[in-house]
């Protein structure tokens, strides 16, 4: 009988902002691919390496163990009237004692629009607080401040398409070829077409995009004002400012002139670490124009957030290149639907479509929307600052919606005491363990992409639908309907007998309310419903009612939405970092994204496949720093910062400057942890955000997330231990929350799931699972490493006998200590020393690594990792795998894996290079011809690039 075909349903991408339109495969109720929507016009069929495999996020191991799939009250599965009753009753019961501020709710910039919508009205039109606040507090909110400081309103003014028609693109602050992959897939092509196109990029790290640029600023971290002062000033000196423009659409520009005519340019390249040569290329490149602008976190991360952005539309202003094709200042929304939570006034300051809380008139109107008599006018407690709070015990109760403060909040000293101290928790989560779920009082089951119905709003103020594939698994519910659910039952004691404010049957109906909201607003979609974004696809705003379509740019008369109709120059001085670098904490840590991976890892940690490219945290260090403080890739070192301190392996890195440090944001106590050394006065290790900073921009409340002082030196940890095996995939999600218990118990541990070799692939797809589980002896499972180190004894180098037990735990989860005959032993119990081995024959009579453990003596462990990893037949290899010492006369690596689509390593893909001739381009079209490497998402382009252009250097 033939398969029946899958289902195709179009829905949106759920990583970044970029918004890429998907199509979801799926039969029955189970998600079966994915891939880009050739249609959508955020992508036109791309997708990276993440929204490539988001079906494998979906499968069913997955889904049956790493979901949450049903309420949870005090430890105890319950039924949703039982944990619905109980969050209105202690909510209504803390607002009654304690007042509505007691209350604070943290959601999600991952939320559709309509559950946004009904929180919002919840806490702010039924509960009567502001404090209602989301994770793009440290995304997107400085970016929001500097564009109302200066032109009037929260609204990029520009397209997607305005990258082909640029003239200069000048990114600041944003690895987008890692962050927004497919974005900068349209700028390669954009140059292509356009050989003569400048790219300037401005960051403190030579990222693969700094890699691709014309030419590269490398700032000291926190100084971009200063360079955007100095720009300004050489572009008044040298004529490439637009008086008539500044004149007739501005004001406020003499007192800037003013203050940038101090910010002469040998003092601005001193303050900035950069030559004036390239100060002055950078300012003769952005005025000839037109420019577009390309920014991200390193603007927006920064107690100086709303400066940063603003200096930087100053420049613009000053250029006139605003309001025309390919010119403009255009912020990258980091997460997908970040805007989307804005037009509904979804944080502490704000109030539906754009409104003011601050605004009297505004209030009113919302009030008169959402039948109430008021909202309140004080503005809530942002992300930070509620946290602050609930540490503090003035709020009481927190619900946490779709996103993990206990790994993505800064200073998570105090974030756990937040946690620990606020009298009741409920955390609506999709997936059943991250940081932050240990925590809850009340654990509600949320549904997640494929699953949902709704919209998203991408960086281009493209409204895109969000459809759903899949039911829910289990009890499982949409957040907006949860919210619903919750706020009726709340009536009951807050408004008793009075019809309810939450009549909604289905998202459509919290959108038509949201769109009603919305008219004569700046963002006014009244000609907008989900029955044209059915027709006519996604849409950007506005579009009032009679438009034909969505509006592409934005201020193309000059007219911006200020009370005079002009734009503003920001004034403002440069102020260096809130927490410099000195004596005592030498280093600046600097924390970014990994390509493969989202936010703290909730939905990619639980795909192996995407740690091929970074299989393990570490801290990159430049090469000069590694041999100043004697370190071997690898090596343990401890980081402490005033709030914190944090062990992993040191990795030498040219991306890095001097005196710089780089840890990516991604790592939580999930995947990094331990007890540290045991010195007193360390706080348990509590992932990269133990180590940052919650000092705030004073506009836009946005964290210092991207620079902390640091001190690092070798971590006092010379008893290592290292296990990994192939688990069954059914088993994975069990193992890794037994492991991940044991953690603590050692002085440094990390744990980190891989994937299988996909070789031999006639047919790859990549979205799909079906072509990496053939492997003999391996089939369906998912490999897991555990790397520990412990404090050992001087004279026996054995660590303490709790270690040991802890060690016996691991490979006990890893079936390495049971009587297994294929097991094989060498252990050398005064010395620590150990070394098992788990070996399985397979049908051909080929004998592989299953798993191992080795403890004491860590030299072995790149190449029997490599054995476990690459899946390769050892039965060659028997003596060399028991004996310490011993090794096999040509040891493998474990590889480093460059394309995730194809899995090709960088072994292979130089190998293949050193048989390449012609020119560059020539030698990576030989790559991709012969590999696939590089021909699907294409986001290992720029490793593909820099591979072929090193490999011909050398040749
Ligand atoms: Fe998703 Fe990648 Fe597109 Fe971002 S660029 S929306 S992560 S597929």
């Amino acid at each position: 009988m033939a398969a029946t075909a899958p289902k195709e349903t179009r829905s949106t991408c759920p990583y970044c902002g970029v918004g890429c339109g998907v199509i979801i495969e799926s039969q029955g109720s189970q998600i079966t691919g994915v891939r880009g929507d050739p249609e959508h016009p955020a992508n036109f069929g791309r997708l990276c390496s993440k929204g490539s495999t988001l079906a494998l996020s979906a499968s069913a191991p997955v889904t049956l163990h790493q979901r949450l799939r049903q309420p949870v009250l005090d430890g105890q599965a319950v039924g949703w009237d039982q944990a619905v009753g109980a969050a209105a009753d202690r909510l209504a019961a803390i607002t009654s004692a304690d007042g509505p501020d007691a209350i604070g709710l943290y959601l999600s910039g991952q939320l559709l629009t309509e559950d946004y919508y009904v929180f919002n009205k919840l806490a702010k039109g039924l509960l009567g607080t502001n404090n209602v606040d989301t994770n793009s507090r440290l995304c997107m909110s400085s970016a929001v401040a500097g564009y109302k400081a200066t032109l009037g309103a929260d609204a990029p003014p520009c397209s997607y398409e305005d990258l082909d028609h640029a003239g200069t693109v000048f990114i600041a602050g944003s690895n987008m070829a890692w962050a927004h992959p497919v974005l900068f897939r349209r700028l390669e092509d954009a140059k292509r077409a356009k050989p003569e196109q400048k790219w300037i990029v401005v960051d403190p790290r030579r990222t693969e995009t700094a890699e691709s640029a014309d030419l590269h600023l490398q700032i000291l971290p926190g100084t971009d004002v200063a360079l955007f002062h100095g720009l300004l000033h050489l572009m008044l000196w040298e004529g490439l400012t637009d008086a008539t423009y500044i004149a007739a659409h501005t004001t406020g520009f003499n007192a800037l002139r003013d203050r940038v005519r101090n910010f002469h340019p040998k003092e601005v390249a001193r303050l900035c670490g950069i030559t004036e040569t390239d100060l002055v290329q950078a300012a003769r490149w952005f005025g000839q124009g037109p420019t577009l602008s390309l920014y991200c976190q390193g603007l927006n991360q920064s107690h100086a957030g709303t400066a940063k952005n603003a200096a930087l539309i100053n420049l613009h202003l000053a250029t006139a290149h605003i309001g025309k094709p390919g010119a403009g200042p255009f912020s990258l929304t980091g997460q997908p639907n970040a805007m989307g939570g804005r037009e509904v006034g979804g944080l502490a300051n704000l109030l539906s479509a754009h409104r003011d809380m601050g605004n009297a008139q505004h209030r009113a109107e919302v009030a008169a929307l959402w039948g109430v008599p008021q909202v309140p006018s004080t503005p809530g407690k942002t992300a930070v600052e509620m946290f602050e709070a609930a540490a503090d015990g003035q709020i009481k109760a927190l619900w946490i919606v779709c996103t993990n403060p206990a790994q993505s909040l800064p200073h998570q000293a105090t974030v756990r005491r937040a946690l620990e101290r606020a009298e009741f928790v409920i955390v609506q989560e999709a997936f059943a363990h991250t940081e932050t779920t240990p925590y809850a009082d009340l654990l509600l089951p949320a549904s997640s992409w494929g699953e949902k119905e709704g919209t998203v709003t991408n960086s281009e103020r493209r409204i895109s639908r969000v459809r759903s594939a899949v039911p829910a698994p289990g009890q499982a519910r949409h957040d907006w309907d949860i919210a619903v659910a919750v706020a009726r039952r709340l009536e009951q004691h807050l408004r008793p007998g009075q019809p309810t404010l939450f009549p909604y049957v289905d998202a459509q109906a919290v959108w038509n309310e949201h769109r009603q909201s919305t008219a004569g607003r700046d963002l006014d979609i009244t000609g907008l419903d989900w029955n044209k974004l059915d027709t006519l696809g996604p849409q950007q705003w506005p579009m009032p009612a009679g438009a034909a379509k969505g509006k592409g740019r934005l201020y193309a008369d000059g007219r911006y939405p200020t009370a005079d109709g002009r734009a503003v120059f920001f004034d403002a001085p440069y102020v260096p970092v809130a927490e410099p670098r000195d004596a005592r904490f030498p280093f600046s840590l600097n924390t970014g994204r990994l390509r493969d991976q989202w936010h703290g890892m909730s939905r990619t940690g639980t795909v192996g496949r995407l740690f091929g490219h970074a299989p393990e945290p570490a801290v990159e260090l430049h090469p000069q720093d590694m041999a100043r403080l004697k370190l071997a890739d690898g090596d343990l070192v401890r980081l402490r910062s005033r709030r914190g301190s944090l062990v992993l392996a040191a990795r030498r890195s040219q991306a890095v400057a001097p005196a710089q440090a780089f840890v990516a944001m991604h790592w939580g106590d999930q995947f990094l942890g331990g007890s540290g050394t045991g010195e007193a006065g360390d706080a348990p290790m509590r992932g990269v955000n133990s180590l940052t900073m919650d000092r705030f921009c004073p506009q836009s409340k946005q964290p210092e997330l991207k620079h902390a002082a640091v001190t690092i030196e070798a971590a006092a940890l010379p008893w290592r231990f290292l296990a990994a095996a192939w688990v069954p995939e059914m088993q994975v999600a069990e193992v890794r929350r037994q492991l991940q218990a044991l953690m603590p118990r050692f002085g440094f541990a990390s744990l980190v799931p891989f994937s299988a070799p996909r070789r031999g692939m006639q047919d790859p797809k990549p979205g799909r699972r079906d072509h990496d589980r053939t492997t003999p002896g391996i089939e369906n499972s998912e490999g897991l490493l555990f790397r520990a180190a412990a404090e050992a004894d001087k004279a026996s180098g054995a660590p303490a006998a709790a270690v040991i037990e802890a060690m016996h735990a691991v490979e006990e989860a890893l079936s390495l200590l049971s009587s297994d005959p294929t097991l094989l032993r060498y252990a050398d119990p005064a010395r620590g020393q150990r070394r098992t081995l788990r070996l399985l024959r397979d049908e051909a009579g080929d004998v592989r690594l299953q798993a191992f453990a080795l403890a004491g003596d860590a030299a072995a462990e790149r190449w029997v990792q490599a054995l476990l990893q690459r899946a390769e037949p050892v039965q060659t290899l028997a003596t060399q795998l028991l004996r310490p010492g011993a090794a096999p006369t040509t040891p493998r690596a474990p590889r480093t894996q460059v394309c995730n689509c194809f899995d090709v390593d960088e072994a292979s893909i130089t190998a293949c290079l050193s048989q390449a001739t012609g020119n560059d381009a020539q030698r990576l079209a030989h790559l991709q011809t012969t590999l696939k490497c590089g021909t699907q998402c294409g986001s290992c382009l720029p490793s593909l690039r820099r591979l072929a252009l090193v490999n011909h250097a050398l040749a």
